[in-house]
């Protein structure tokens, strides 16, 4: 009887993430519904992962010996973030362990130029631009203009709007120092931001989330309304299209997020990629059928991929970030009044320390009126930022 049976343990697929933030945290429930077990590689003891998946090791993502560590006994290797070097990646395949997304997609998620590049050559819309590495190139390629660090930066941090000549001294000195190249944008007059989530399964097989409208403050994303509205059919088809391009093209496993410009003269232009879950997907935990971090785990371990159809007209999703207070119990003491207030409301909190501005959460509402719904989301979000007199006696 034994030999005829496998264990639960034995019989499912393992999966290594590599970091221990929200994104992997958010990979859990998912992964306990469907049975699959995860192991994690955390960057620190007790950070926002680690406190919600048993199997892990602390380490750093840097370094091969501990990667082979992680993924030891994994089918596959997803991530959490972007950073992990491109020769390790390779050096995982090598070892016979599936790394989704590939480092040949994920290099365009890691490095903008190398992206922009790609991007010309499939003839993707996108803003004009062009590297740069000194003050005159930047003063030829025009002002104003926006300053990229081609490699890590996130959250705006490594994003600079360049107006005055003077202005351009610093990215160019942090490009420097990171030993990293600089890109120059033109500065886009955006009507709105959008993206255009896919999720891609080695197969092919691919599920094209609705676009959605986001909102960006100090170059953090703050508010999300899934779907987009009042945006042109034709434009949110080309937008649908172009993610789904992209994936197929790049080879891209797990979820794609085109981030994208919607400009005032009714064009997209990209913006930039990221190939992992991505914050305008989290309307998708309570909005849709299957949210991006079940079809996340679904697409690279090449199961069929569930719809990512709406399930209701509207869903909003606004971050909750650190305010001026770091006592994290206030988030907690929000609890009675939100969901008081409103019992349609999801909150979804990642168990970090409160730093102000740090996203520590996230609030989805739902429901049939736009305007409601919105109230609904922004007051949740303000009332545990603690903006609305939500003090901890
Ligand atoms: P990060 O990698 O830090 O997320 P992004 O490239 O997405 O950086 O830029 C952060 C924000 O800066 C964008 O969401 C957008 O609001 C603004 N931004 C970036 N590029 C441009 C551009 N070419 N024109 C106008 N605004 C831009």
């Amino acid at each position: 009887m034994t030999d005829r049976v496998r264990r639960v343990s034995e019989a499912a697929p393992r999966i290594a993430v590599v970091g221990g933030g929200q994104l992997a945290r958010m990979m859990a429930p998912p992964a306990v519904m469907l049975g699959i077990p995860l192991r994690l590689l955390a960057e620190g003891e007790g950070v926002s992962a680690a406190q919600v998946v048993p199997d892990q090791l602390v380490g750093d993502y840097r370094d091969l010996a501990t990667l082979r560590r992680a993924t030891d006994g994994c089918e596959v290797v997803t991530f959490d973030h972007e950073h992990v070097p491109t020769e390790h990646l390779h050096a995982l395949e090598e070892d016979g362990v599936a790394v989704r997304p590939g480092p040949d997609a994920l290099v365009h998620a890691q490095d903008k130029v190398v992206m922009r590049e790609r991007m010309t050559a499939l003839g993707a819309p996108q803003p004009r631009h062009a590297t740069v590495a000194s003050a005159e190139d930047v003063t030829e390629f025009g002002l104003p203009c926006v300053l990229k660090v081609s490699r890590g930066g996130y959250d705006g941090k490594g994003v600079w709007v360049v107006r005055d000549p003077a202005d351009v001294e610093e990215p160019l000195r942090v490009a420097q120092e990171r030993g990293v190249r600089l890109l120059a944008e033109e500065l886009v007059a955006f009507r709105r931001e959008l993206s255009a989530l896919v999720a891609r399964a080695p197969s092919g097989q691919a599920a094209t989330y609705p676009v959605v409208a986001t909102t960006q403050l100090d170059g953090i994303c703050h508010e999300v309304i899934a779907p987009a509205p009042d945006l042109d059919p034709g434009l949110a088809g080309e937008a649908q299209e172009l993610a789904l391009r992209i994936a197929g093209e790049l080879g891209v496993t797990g979820i794609l997020a085109v981030e994208l410009f919607e400009t005032s003269d009714g064009r997209i232009l990209i913006n930039e990629l990221a190939m992992r879950p991505h914050n305008t997907g989290h309307w998708s935990q309570d909005g849709a059928v299957t949210s991006q971090f079940e079809n996340h785990l679904r697409a690279v371990l090449d199961l069929p991929l569930g719809s990512p159809e709406p399930r209701v007209p509207w869903t909003v999703m606004v971050n909750v970030l650190g305010g001026p207070d770091p006592d994290v119990g206030r988030l907690y003491d929000g609890y009675p009044h939100a969901l008081a207030r409103d019992p349609r409301l999801r909150v979804h909190l990642y168990g970090k320390d409160l730093r102000p501005g740090r996203k520590v959460g996230h609030v989805n509402a739902y429901g049939e009126d736009l305007d409601e719904v919105l109230e609904r989301a922004r007051h949740a979000a303000a009332w545990f930022r603690g903006d609305l007199g939500n003090e901890s006696e």
